[in-house]
This record gives C-alpha cells, structure tokens and sequence, in this order.
C-alpha cells in the first residue's frame, strides 16, 4: 500500500512510522510511505498556508489553493481516495480499517486550525474520517492512528505470530484474557484448560472468554455479532447465572 499524508508537520511522523510493526510493513515492501510538507505547495514568499476567516470569529483556515495544490499535485491523475481527518467525519472502527486495508493507495489530510476551507472538501476530499468524538489540535495524530488500524491488516504485516482475526472487534467481540508465564504469579494461577494441551478445549474457553467479556463490558456489540448455537446457549448461561 501507498500512503502519502499532506500535513504542515511532517516530522510528526518519523519516530511511529520507523519503529515496530511500521517499520517492518516498509521493510518488507508492503508500506510505501511518505509525508508531503503543506507549505512546499505555497506560492508567495512567505509560503503563506493559512489565513483568517471571512465574516471573523477567530482562528485561521487551512487557504483552499494551497491544500487543492497539494493534493492534485501527490494525486495526480489517478483515482485514489483523498481522505481528511476530521472530527466530523464517519467514525473509525475495524470494519472501515478493514475496508482501506484492501486499498492499494491512499492520501490523507491533516487540518490544523480551524480546519480548512469548505471548498477543499467539496473539490478534492473524497472521504472524512473521525477517532472519536472529540477534538485534537491537528491531524496528525489521528492519521497515524489510522494508518496503524489499517496496516497491521495488510496480509504479511505481521507474520505468522499475530492473532489479528482473534483481536478485539475483529469479529464483532472483544477478545478474552492472556496468561504467560510464570504459572504462578502473587498467588494467581493459570486456568488449567491452557496448559492441558487440549486445542479444542482452549479454542472453546477463548471463544467463552470472549462472550463473557463481551456480555460484560460491551453487551451492545452483541446484537450485531455472529453467533453459533453454541454460543447463544453459553450466552444465555450467563444471563441467567448458570455460566461462568
Ligand atoms: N473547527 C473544527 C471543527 O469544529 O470541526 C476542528 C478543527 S481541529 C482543532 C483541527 C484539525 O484537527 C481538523 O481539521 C482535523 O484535521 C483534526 N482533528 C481534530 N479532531 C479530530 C478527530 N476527532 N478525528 C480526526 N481528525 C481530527
């Protein structure tokens, strides 16, 4: 995949996308990343990126020829989603992250400010997206957020030793607990099940675990999870007091 990220601090980026799993996705040639400096796409000679609302009220504003400049420029004539960061954009979960991961290129947007000019959206965005329901000084740190979501998908990212498909919300649940080593820690030991060597037995006391702390912390996940017989019956145990 190739992401290209338009944002006024480009140093931002370094530390995160040269260590661990980033670092390895670029190593193994399956990131191609890079991030574009807003101002290197200004005219003036103050390279001047931002400028004051008309009408007033404050802050500055992302100016519509720079950002449109920038973005046709590292777009070219190809047919990639532009995508803005923005608190008012659709939510980031697993199943959008799952759905850019399957894209082959992607250009992201980061605001800062006030935000850009209306017209950047409606002439060069082709898609907004939000981490939550609150608001950050700027995009960056919401890019690399996504860009995380979404590369630890691309198939090889992370080897053989992930469990992704088991991490939480990757199937609609959350995950159950861990254990390692020691066996026993400050009194605390390790269910048997993981240490009897049965794989079908620690397959179903992990598909449990999940429910159970589904059905604790996160019950709404449940209405729109994929359950078997089974699971309906262990679910329906819990309800009423007869599970563990
Ligand atoms: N005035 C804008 C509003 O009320 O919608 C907020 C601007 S915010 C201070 C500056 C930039 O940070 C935004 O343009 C966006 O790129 C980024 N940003 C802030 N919160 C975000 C969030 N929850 N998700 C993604 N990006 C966010």
């Amino acid at each position: 995949m190739k992401v290209d990220v338009l944002t006024l601090f480009p140093d931002m980026f370094s530390a995160v996308m040269s260590e661990s799993m980033m670092w390895k996705a670029r190593d193994r040639g399956l990131l191609d990343f890079r991030a574009r400096d807003i101002r290197d796409f200004a005219q003036d000679k103050h390279r001047q990126v931002d400028d004051s609302p008309y009408g007033g009220g404050g802050g500055m504003i992302l100016k519509p020829d720079v950002l449109v400049r920038a973005i046709e420029s590292v777009k070219g004539d190809a047919d990639t989603p532009v995508i803005l960061l923005s608190p008012q954009g659709r939510k980031l979960t697993h199943a959008v992250a799952a759905e850019l991961s399957r894209l082959p290129r992607l250009i992201l947007v980061c605001g800062r400010y006030e935000g850009v000019d209306e017209r950047v959206r409606d002439l060069a965005i082709s898609d907004e997206i939000s981490i939550g329901d609150y608001v950050l000084t700027g995009g960056e740190l919401a890019a690399m957020v996504l860009i995380d979501a979404v590369v630890r998908l691309i198939p090889g990212v992370l080897g053989a030793e992930g469990a992704q498909h088991r991490d939480s919300h990757a199937d609609g649940l959350l995950e159950g607990p861990h254990y390692t080593r020691p066996p026993e820690f400050r009194g605390m030991g390790v269910p048997d099940v993981l240490t009897s060597g049965h794989h079908a037995d620690v397959e179903r006391w992990r598909r449990q675990g999940a429910l159970k702390r589904t059905w604790q912390r996160r019950p709404d996940l449940l209405a729109s999870a994929e359950l078997s017989d089974e699971d309906r019956a262990y679910l329906a145990g819990l309800e009423a007091g007869k599970a563990d």
